[in-house]
């Protein structure tokens, strides 16, 4: 059951390796036994631990099964006090990075970089071990890599790659610990580091004098401490439950590794940054989640559509020989093929793959902590398959150190393999940096234009500078230029949808082009770069067939950058863009901002671009109005909601609008609209103690804007009668889990689960803090909630919070409609908008794209408790006619048949005469939900990704404005702040906030 194109690829591997064992210097090490050098004495009472902390012989190999002794470099006992991976041992990420500077001052060989700090200033480190020939080289050596990694340096010439190649030596990058409760890699990294710079066995001087190995040892740093503190409790408490790790990072715990598109966690730019510093060829990544070591690189399909199949090739090559060396020395449990599939580029790992490197992770197996503990497996986990003929053991004791001596001897198989073909890496390397630079030439596109007119310039800015920290060089236009476009793209500021994936579609028509005319100051990426394949991934569409056999979806189906954040992006295949007058832009892209006049009224126009959120609090005194009607004014069209300011510091404005990116123009006198105030009101973000992951991206993008909020947790809502004193708006961001989940919390069964800093956990706590986890919400919250909002304050609810919001009453006329064949999985659908004058509407167009996970389905009603579905369309009864034409009873005239009442999937049904006879449950007009944007219809839903099912979601509300007393509770069906990719909708949010107490601005009553 290979796939052809498996075999393919194992048989090309095995052609190279063939004629790589004539070149001299490249035969002898291909056959090098595995084992310690006879002359290099063993350090016997660590290798004795090991033994002893390995639960079976087989779980350990020839690789690490021992020690080499040396008199002056230090072992990992010398900070641990004990070997890596003993029983009871989690070193901090300071003791690792103590022992790597221990290391690296007893060895030429070990080198430790600083490579930036996380969100709360924790260092982070990369260690390079070598042989001391490689790393006195590794200047010159960095300079011929980064030749090979732009060919344009040596103009393509492959004669000279080759030479390249022939003097250099390459970089494998490896990285652990970024998921914090996968315990092992840390300890792993620290023995695999002094076993590189120590052991001369001919196994190991085959990697170090052939290429750098590159180590982080722990990547997620602020997570890595936390988890320690945990695992130190559950020490010192060894009968106690122990606190599940409710924070990782300082806003997302697994999520981390999926912020290779947005970019937004320092960990990722810290990362990539060494990965493009160095020039390096792999990013191997360590996770620890699946018994016992699994090559998920590999994976499964689909693959992401914009790799090179180079790339895709030398997964399997590595990845195949990873599980055969490691089968050959007997350990169970290693195989390479499984349930993930390889689509999204948000991976850490990713960084490398998108890079013309080679993306690389592993699964092994951890605790969750250094105890050792007799594990089960399920069957799915220990049954044999096609690609698991050695499959892991249904049961075994199982310890850190099995763990650690896995992860080890992954690795070396793994960078041994490496070594023996660097050469062949390394002119790979060079083929896929070259074929990205001839990419207009083979598979396009040739470039994305990004129009210097558009409405949303910071946020474009935004997006130029994700790129270019992506190492994507930006290009500006200096003179209008003209080139072939598809038709339609011209007329519409979104690109309109790709084909429709709904089963039985027609086909859109074929694509007519029309020639556009893009203005001077309009950005050019183009794709004759060497990371053209970054770009391209993330600006393009992404289709997943709902056909695909792939149907256990691992992530994400989509991530279409331009239209996430609401700004234009045209696919330009046309190779005559490549030839327009155009200059590299060497800064950070910036939106200019600037005061254009010195007259006294100050206009700003509301585009829905973030900065703008931004200036509102950072001027937090200035009175801003804001206009309920488009206007005309100093030459220029202003949306509604654009800011109208009659007296200001105009010193104070000039400079916040010149660092923020804002055209501010100015008028002799205010213009005569009406207008309300917008404010700089105090938000409350609200979490629980159940999942923190996803609002931590809410937290993330409000501290980038610079927009304050109290951190409050839902039992500080039980216990606060008067949340209204205290806040305007309180956000409550995604949790994952179900209202009833919310109000109770964790089970009250057995300890307290204190999340709090104390000596024994110094790093706990500081976030925000409880003595006990597992109080949730209660009755008492809810109450004090509804209060909240019945006394004037806003409630932003979203997805399952918004199911929360509904469910418990805060919404009068809206009910959730089950799901039945929907799969809108992690994609972007269109939503349109109902109600313009709504100020949660302010600065945006007619359509927007948003993320979309399976969305609540939202029903109206104009009556309490209504469960507001449409009446089901009645089925005629049987007698004379047709269907359309109905019965008519025998003997008499007939009897006119009235009207049922109408209206569109996204609106309630006009009441009846008979409903409002006795008018108990009739919600009146001024209480009724307010419907601010919608899904499109099926046919224009879709935007990229995978959907399946729409028709059950397309014209249902997305949006919701509900009034609720003297407040008002917004519900989002779609996500507006979703891993910093989604900074298009941001604004809705925002513009609920700023507009918290006239959000009924420009409502129409229903009449009755
Ligand atoms: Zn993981």
């Amino acid at each position: 059951m290979i796939p052809v194109s498996l075999v393919r690829a194992m048989l090309l591997g095995a052609l190279l390796i063939t004629v790589l064992v004539v070149i001299p210097g490249f035969t002898a090490s291909a056959q090098v036994k595995p084992g310690p050098d006879p002359n290099q004495p063993i350090d016997e009472e660590y290798t004795k631990k090991i033994r002893e902390y390995t639960t079976e012989p087989v779980f350990n190999s020839p690789l690490t099964d021992y020690l080499p002794a040396s008199p002056n470099v230090p072992t990992p006992k010398a900070v641990l006090g004990d070997v890596a991976g003993a029983p009871g041992k989690l070193p901090y990420a300071e003791d690792v990075y103590r022992y790597m500077r221990m290391l690296e001052r007893a060895s030429p060989r070990v080198k430790v970089y600083s490579i930036g700090t996380t969100e709360e200033g924790r260092e982070m480190i990369a260690v390079a071990v070598a042989s001391e020939r490689l790393l006195t080289k590794l200047d010159e050596n960095r300079a011929r890599l980064g030749q090979l990694a732009d060919p344009r340096t040596i103009k393509l010439d492959d004669n000279q790659a080759d030479r390249l190649v022939a003097d250099s030596f390459p970089i494998y990058y490896i990285t652990g610990a970024i998921h914090s409760p996968e315990t092992g890699a840390p300890t792993a990294l620290m023995e695999l580091a002094y076993r590189l710079a120590v052991d001369e066995s001919a196994y190991i001087r085959t990697i170090r004098d052939n290429l750098v190995t590159l180590i982080t040892p722990v990547v997620e740093v602020d997570g890595r401490n936390r988890m320690v503190d945990v695992y130190n409790w559950h020490l010192a408490h060894p009968k106690d439950n122990w606190p599940s790790l409710i924070y990782w990072g300082h806003y997302v715990a697994h999520d981390n590794n999926r912020d290779a598109i947005g970019l937004s966690l320092k960990l990722t730019r810290n990362i990539l940054k060494t990965y493009i510093d160095w020039k390096a060829q792999v990013l191997h990544d360590l996770h620890e989640s699946v018994p016992y070591l699994y090559d998920n690189t590999i994976g499964d399909g689909p693959y992401n559509a914009w790799v090179d199949p180079i790339l895709t090739d030398e997964w399997q090559m590595i990845g195949w020989n990873n599980v055969s060396e490691l089968t050959k020395f007997g350990m169970p449990g290693v195989f390479a093929h499984g349930n993930f599939d390889t689509w999204s580029p948000g991976y850490l790992m990713f960084v490398a793959a998108t890079h013309n490197g080679i993306s690389r992770l592993y699964e092994t197996f951890g605790n969750a902590g250094a105890d050792t503990v007799e594990r089960t497996l399920s069957p799915s986990e220990y049954q044999r398959t096609w690609y698991r003929q050695n499959p892991p053991l249904p049961k075994a004791r199982w310890s850190q150190r099995n763990n650690n001596n896995y992860e080890q001897t992954g690795v070396l198989t793994a960078l041994h393999y490496f070594a023996n073909n660097s050469k062949l890496f390394l002119k790979n390397f060079y083929l896929k940096s070259k074929r990205s630079v001839l990419k207009p030439k083979n598979e396009g596109p040739a470039a994305y234009v990004l129009p210097a007119n558009d409405p949303r310039s910071g946020n474009q800015a935004d997006l130029l500078r994700t790129l270019q920290a992506q190492g994507v060089e930006i290009n500006r236009a200096s003179a209008p230029f003209t080139v072939t476009v598809k038709a339609g793209k011209a007329a519409t500021p979104s690109p309109s949808p790709t084909p429709s994936p709904t089963p039985g579609a027609s086909p859109s028509p074929s694509p007519k082009t029309a020639e556009r005319q893009f203005p001077a100051g309009s950005y050019i990426v183009r794709m004759d770069q060497p990371y053209s394949r970054i770009a391209d991934a993330l600006l393009d569409y992404q289709y997943w067939a709902p056909n695909d056999p792939q149907q256990d979806i691992y992530d994400d189906t989509a991530w279409t950058m331009g239209e996430l954040a609401n700004v234009e992006v045209v696919r330009v295949t046309d190779p005559r863009v490549l030839a327009g007058s155009m200059e590299r832009v060497t800064e950070d892209v910036r939106s200019p901002g600037a005061v254009n006049g010195s007259s006294a009224v100050y206009l700003i126009n509301y585009n829905a671009d973030n900065n703008l959120v931004t200036l509102r609090y950072r001027l937090k005194d200035l009175r801003i109005e804001a206009a309920e009607e488009s206007f005309e004014a100093a030459g220029r069209k202003f949306n509604r909601g654009s800011f109208i300011i009659s007296k200001a510091d105009s010193a104070a404005l000039r400079h916040v609008a010149g660092e923020l990116g804002i055209q501010v123009y100015t008028v002799d006198r205010a213009p005569e609209i009406k207008s309300h105030a917008v404010k700089a009101p105090r938000i409350a973000i609200m979490h629980t103690w159940l999942s923190t992951q996803d609002e931590g991206w809410w937290r993330l993008a409000f501290d980038q804007l610079g927009v304050p909020y109290s951190y409050i947790s839902t039992q500080d809502a039980a216990v606060d009668s008067d949340l209204r004193s205290k806040f305007d708006v309180i956000v409550f961001a995604p949790v994952g889990r179900d209202p009833k989940a919310i109000v109770l919390g964790l089970p009250m069964f057995g300890n307290a689960l204190p999340w709090k800093t104390t000596s024994l956990t110094p790093n706990l706590g500081k976030i925000d803090s409880t003595e006990d986890m597992r109080p949730g919400l209660g009755w008492s919250g809810v109450m004090n909630l509804q209060k909240f909002v019945q006394a004037g304050g806003l409630f932003i609810t979203t997805m399952d919070t918004a199911e929360f919001a509904v469910s418990l009453g805060f919404t009068s006329g809206v009910s959730i409609a089950k799901a039945n064949r929907l799969r809108a999985i992690g994609n972007i659908l269109r939503v349109k908008t109902v109600d313009a004058a709504s100020p949660i509407a302010y600065g945006y167009d007619d359509a927007l794209a948003m993320y979309c996970f399976n969305g609540p389905i939202f029903n109206l009603s104009h009556m309490a408790g209504g469960r507001g579905g449409r009446p089901e369309r009645e089925q005629r009864a049987t007698g004379r006619g047709t269907p359309d034409d109905p019965d008519i009873p025998q003997g008499r005239p007939p009897a006119e048949i009235p009207e049922p009442p109408k209206a569109e999937v996204w609106e309630a049904v006009p009441l009846t005469d008979e409903q409002r006879r006795n008018a108990v449950y009739v919600i009146p007009p001024a209480q009724r939900p307010r419907v601010v944007l919608r899904y499109a219809d099926n046919k224009d839903l879709f935007v990229s990704g995978l959907l399946d099912g729409g028709d059950e979601i397309a014209q249902h509300a997305a949006v919701i404005d509900v009034p609720a007393g003297a407040g008002h509770v917004v519900l989002f069906s779609t996500n507006p702040f979703w891993r910093g990719q989604t900074k298009g909708s941001y604004s809705l949010v925002f513009n609920a906030i700023m507009n918290f107490d006239n959000l009924n601005a420009g409502r129409k009553l229903d009449e009755k």
